[in-house]
């Protein structure tokens, strides 16, 4: 059995000061907690700090990385000053950033496959609106997502620093989640994606994560599903306590 993942994403939120305690805060609150693995994907400006954070074992992430290692991209990131920091990856085509900053899946392809060169961890995002969903179109759009976002990926690197978030539009920081039902067919399928794309290995050792409006009350139902390794957790893990106890609820 892969071990449990769980990511918050911070999104834009907090100053500084926030951030640096909180992160400090969740630290010190998920340190014994040892059979899984968690992350905070912070906004681009608390990087170098959080980087440099004492001893943690809470992941450092960013929420985007460009594909290029240099250059005129005014705003951009790339995997080198990532690693420089030692932060440990990134989100990559998270819904919002598909809806606000015109990712595509082909974008996606080159942010990933950057990271994966540079060493670092991907969580690629991808899901349905709820147009696709209720027309039928949940399974070309999720194939479509997987083949062109992993287009570019090397395989070797793929079995250790690929992640899969599912996360389906309409729910996320909408407080309407996927039923466990829906989310765990969702990710059985991308699963059988995952091996077309990337051979069976790689696709039963990458995990794949449920995001939108995960929280303490329905974390421990997702995590029970077979195809269901982890959660990225957006509005729920801005609060340091709330998030340790959400993630020792996701252990049960
Ligand atoms: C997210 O930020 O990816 C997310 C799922 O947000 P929320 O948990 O608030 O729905």
């Amino acid at each position: 059995m892969k071990r449990k993942y769980i990511v918050g994403n911070w999104k834009m939120h907090k100053t500084l000061s926030e951030a640096r305690n909180d992160f400090k805060h969740f630290s010190e609150l998920t340190n014994s907690l040892s059979t899984a693995d968690f992350a905070i994907s912070a906004p681009a400006v608390f990087l170098s700090e959080l980087g440099r954070a004492g001893p943690s074992k809470v992941k450092v992430l960013a929420q985007n990385c460009h594909w290029d290692s240099k250059g005129a991209f005014t705003g951009e990131i790339s995997a080198l000053m990532l690693r420089e920091l030692n932060i440990k990856g990134s989100l990559v085509a998270h819904s919002e950033r598909r809806q606000m900053n015109g990712e595509t899946n082909l974008s996606a392809a080159k942010r990933v496959s950057a990271l994966l060169t540079q060493g670092l961890e991907a969580i690629y995002c991808v899901g349905e609106t709820l147009e696709e969903r209720e027309s039928g179109k949940l399974k070309d759009v999720l194939s479509k997502q997987i083949e062109i976002g992993l287009s570019l990926v090397d395989r070797t690197c793929a079995a250790q620093l690929l992640t899969i978030a599912y996360e389906p539009v309409w729910a996320i920081g909408t407080g309407k989640s996927a039923s466990v039902n829906d989310a765990n067919e969702a990710h059985s399928f991308i699963r059988l994606l995952l091996a077309e794309t990337l051979g069976t290995s790689i696709s039963s050792s990458v995990r794949i994560l449920y995001g939108g409006s995960v929280n303490k009350q329905n974390v421990g139902e997702y995590l029970k599903a077979s195809h269901i390794d982890g959660a990225l957790v957006g509005g729920a893990s801005l609060d340091p306590q709330g998030f340790a106890e959400l993630c020792q609820l996701s252990l049960k």
